[in-house]
């Protein structure tokens, strides 16, 4: 078997892409050697690809709403109208979030809701949303706005009767520079079903997304893993991104996928029946890694840039993550609502000395950058261990 997998690595190494189903062998490893081949892989290639240096963004989260019309099973952040614990944030709290984010150093404001029916102006949900855009953007013209995930975009044209391309449009020109590719979770419409069966299915996901990169607007791209899915259902969603990125760059459209986030699936707080099918609370730290590293071997050429997320697997388990592929630690965001609220232990604000420290162990360099990978420093920093 080590044979086949050091064959499939060769392949990777001299820049092959790989199949999904070569993605799905080296999932499957559970010999030590061969798994410790994979992860030297994923390292080397994030070298070759993304360099030494560990990237960070200080960035912070406004959830502007838990008030949402779905049902996702895993989702313990949702409320009902009325419900304890309901909350709807005015534009004077908006503000007030994003002043404290800017007098912290934060260069990018990531901004997502609940899918709130009441949430609209003069009865119209796109007014709603361009004035929060505008809320932020009259008063701090130069934070980079990452705002609203594709379902989010489904939910304002489905509301207004609009086309997706007239959503996206209209929040790119009130501000929005980038969008997060969240609401992905697994691109396999049976898993979607049982995770968010009232979510857009598979191809609006890809539809969306790919009309956002059409119209210039940049997204990331994301991977809720570790639930009910399968390793095949795993490659099938690494396979839709890399076809997606591969349409944006052949096709020189304006804008693409910026990196790749791997969301490890937190069950603690969730709906019961999930929480009881998957039988655990927090993610299992060995199938992350690997996961991590099979992500950066399958897509590293395409989406060169690749993130763990500290606030699902802690710290230590995003820094272990800088050595199986990734090569940026994320952002500070200051606040978080969605993971904490389903249990996770990472915490919800991390200082830029933290995460240069956490870098700096490893004995790599760090450097701010801002929303789209621009270095924001010239000189690189050294923090103490
Ligand atoms: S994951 Fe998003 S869409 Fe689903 S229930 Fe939670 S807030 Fe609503």
């Amino acid at each position: 078997m080590t044979t086949k997998i050091e064959t499939i690595l060769d392949r990777a190494m001299c820049g092959y892409d790989l199949s999904p189903e070569e993605g799905v062998i080296l999932l499957k490893q559970n010999n030590p050697d061969a798994i410790a081949l994979i992860r030297n892989t994923a390292d080397q290639l994030r070298l070759s690809q993304a360099g030494s240096t560990v990237t960070y963004v200080v960035n912070r989260n406004i959830n502007f709403t838990n008030i949402c019309e779905q049902h996702c099973s895993f989702c313990a952040f949702r409320r009902d109208q009325g419900e304890p614990g309901a909350y709807w944030l005015d534009s004077a709290e908006i503000l007030s979030k994003a002043t404290n984010g800017v007098e912290r150093g934060a260069t990018e404001i990531c901004m997502q809701g609940g899918l709130n029916l009441q949430a609209k102006l003069n009865g119209k949900s796109l007014p709603y949303y361009l004035r929060l855009l505008e809320t932020i953007n009259q008063k701090f013209p130069d934070l980079h706005l990452h705002a609203f995930s594709p379902q989010e975009v489904q939910f304002i044209a489905r509301e207004d009767d609009l086309s997706y391309a007239e959503v996206i449009a209209a929040l790119r020109d009130a501000g929005v520079d980038s969008m997060p590719g969240t609401a992905a979770e697994v691109l396999d419409d049976d898993v979607r079903r049982i995770l968010c069966p009232e979510k857009i299915n598979t191809a609006t996901w890809l539809e969306i997304v790919s009309t956002a990169h059409q119209l210039g607007v940049p997204t990331t791209s994301t991977m809720l893993s570790g639930h009910i899915e399968t390793p095949e259902q795993q490659m099938q969603h690494l396979n839709e991104l890399r076809s997606l990125q591969q349409t944006a760059l052949n096709r020189s459209y304006p804008a693409k996928i910026t990196e790749f986030i791997l969301l490890p699936f937190v069950g603690q707080e969730a709906p019961k029946p999930l929480r009881r099918r998957v039988g655990r609370d927090q993610p299992v730290l060995a199938d992350a890694l690997l996961l991590t590293a099979v992500a950066r071997i399958f897509l590293g050429r395409w989406i060169p840039n690749h993130q763990p997320s500290w606030v699902k697997l802690g710290l230590d388990g995003a820094t272990q993550a800088l050595t199986w592929g990734c090569n940026d630690i994320g952002g500070t965001l200051m606040e978080e609502h969605i993971t904490t609220m389903a249990g996770a232990k990472g915490g919800t604000c991390m200082e830029v000395e933290t995460l240069q420290a956490a870098i700096s162990c490893l004995n790599r360099p760090y450097q701010q950058r801002d929303t789209l990978y621009r270095p924001l420093e010239a000189r690189m920093q050294n923090a103490k261990c």
